[in-house]
């Protein structure tokens, strides 16, 4: 992590194997969107969000038939060696179902509950200690996970109520966003009341606004040492869901507010649900909080790359990079700092290629594709012809061996 974002201090809670808030670092998650009763979509999707980088996957437990499912999902993951904690999703019937289907409450490794939906009048205590004392009995971390669009009415109607008789009151939605906060906390201290260790809690208060989801966390993280989960909820789809997460998120991540992270978007229709781990991924690793795999450094393009080798080459780099990962991130440690450019033309594409550990610069349009190829700052060789793509991509495996391989950093040793 970058010395200059200092992360606020809170405690730390263990989600299975995975360390959240402390010093660890932020963690990537997402959300399941199969049926839980169907275990094999459902195992098979957990295994495709772990296998693109989710450190933990959020699973909805919404039934008796969802419930029942949970442990064998559990036991499919472990047949094919995935170890990704789970987190189950409850909402309304949290309480008949951690109590009814105990192999669910022993096969998830922290609960979500959402206090807006355990209930109303004098069973919403009732329900949310029956979810807390089997949290305790299992020894499981939970989430105190508050939504602005099933906000605890009670307390929002009380706390309305408190801002008519103050002499400086607040509009309707700063009433609302007190009112997620309050919500979060005092579920957060009668969960400790009830036995909850503070080391087994972790707050969210997810509101679809970026200037809220600002104003609402900053309050949260100067109000608790709980670890936050962080995410705005309802983001949207494609380029609007990715520029308004990390909009908000950037904010309060670069004040070091944030322990795990999740980016909510809507998939296209047949669209890849992966697609949010990456883009959380990318968030944290263009604001230099960590690293994740090798990223590409590509120029825009302009009236000099009327061709589209320069596109096919930039994609084509950045998705075999991604589709190297998972292998490479066994076989060489540190790879995933590599950095790579891929430049359209001689105007910036040497300089920026120098800068880069690894880059290639093509020459421009209506030129016949001649590229330079630079190692570690220093030209290497010259591409040519047909195959450009698969030789520059044979050179940056070379670099990883003998760079990220066991005992290697043989830095400039890959001349072809
Ligand atoms: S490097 Fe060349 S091709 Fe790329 S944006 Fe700059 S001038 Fe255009």
């Amino acid at each position: 992590m970058d010395d200059c974002i200092a992360r606020r201090a809170s405690r730390q809670v263990r989600v299975g194997e995975v360390a959240v808030g402390g010093a660890a670092p932020v963690v990537v998650q997402s959300m399941t969107n199969t049926d839980t009763a169907d275990a094999e979509a459902t195992a098979r999707q957990v295994a495709e969000l772990a296998r693109a980088g989710s450190e933990i996957v959020r699973i909805t437990v919404n039934s008796p038939e969802a419930a029942a499912q949970v442990a064998p999902i559990r036991e499919r993951l472990a047949r094919t060696g995935v170890r990704v904690p789970l987190v189950g999703d409850f909402h309304f019937n949290g309480h008949k179902l951690l109590a009814q289907y105990p192999d669910c409450a022993a096969a998830l490794d922290k609960y979500r509950i959402n206090p807006g939906n355990v209930g109303r009048g004098a069973k919403r205590d009732e329900q949310f200690a029956t979810m807390i004392e089997i949290a305790c009995r299992h020894d499981k971390p939970v989430r105190i996970g508050v939504n602005w669009g099933s906000l605890d009415q009670e307390l929002l109607a009380r706390m309305m109520d408190e801002n008519a008789r103050s002499a400086s009151p607040l509009d309707a939605r700063g009433v609302m966003r007190r009112a997620l906060v309050q919500s979060a906390l005092e579920s957060a201290h009668k969960a400790q009341e009830l036995g909850l260790p503070g080391d087994r809690i972790v707050l969210s208060c997810k509101v679809s606004g970026v200037q809220d989801l600002i104003r609402v966390y900053r309050d949260l993280a100067a109000r608790c040492d709980y670890p936050l989960h962080l995410g705005l909820t309802e983001a949207g789809m494609g380029s609007k869901g990715i520029v308004a997460s990390t909009a908000a998120m950037a904010v309060l991540l670069q004040d070091g507010i944030g322990d795990t992270i999740r980016v909510s978007l809507t998939p296209e229709p047949g669209g890849d649900r992966a697609r949010e781990v990456i883009v959380a991924q990318e968030m944290l690793q263009t604001m230099g909080l960590r690293s994740f795999a090798p990223m590409v450094v590509a120029c825009p393009g302009c009236g000099r790359t009327t061709s589209t080798t320069f596109q096919e080459l930039a994609a084509s780099i950045q998705n075999w990079l991604r589709e190297q990962m998972p292998q490479w991130r066994e076989s060489y440690p540190g790879v995933e700092t590599l950095s790579v450019a891929v430049m359209g033309c001689v105007v910036n594409g040497p300089g920026e290629s120098r800068h880069a550990d690894i880059g290639i610069s093509l020459p421009g349009s209506g030129e016949t594709p001649v590229a330079p190829v630079y190692v570690d700052g220093e030209r290497s060789v010259t591409l040519k012809g047909a195959r450009i793509a698969e030789e520059f991509q044979d050179i940056v495996a070379r670099y990883v061996r003998d760079r990220f391989g066991r005992g290697g950093d043989a830095r400039g040793d890959v001349a072809a």
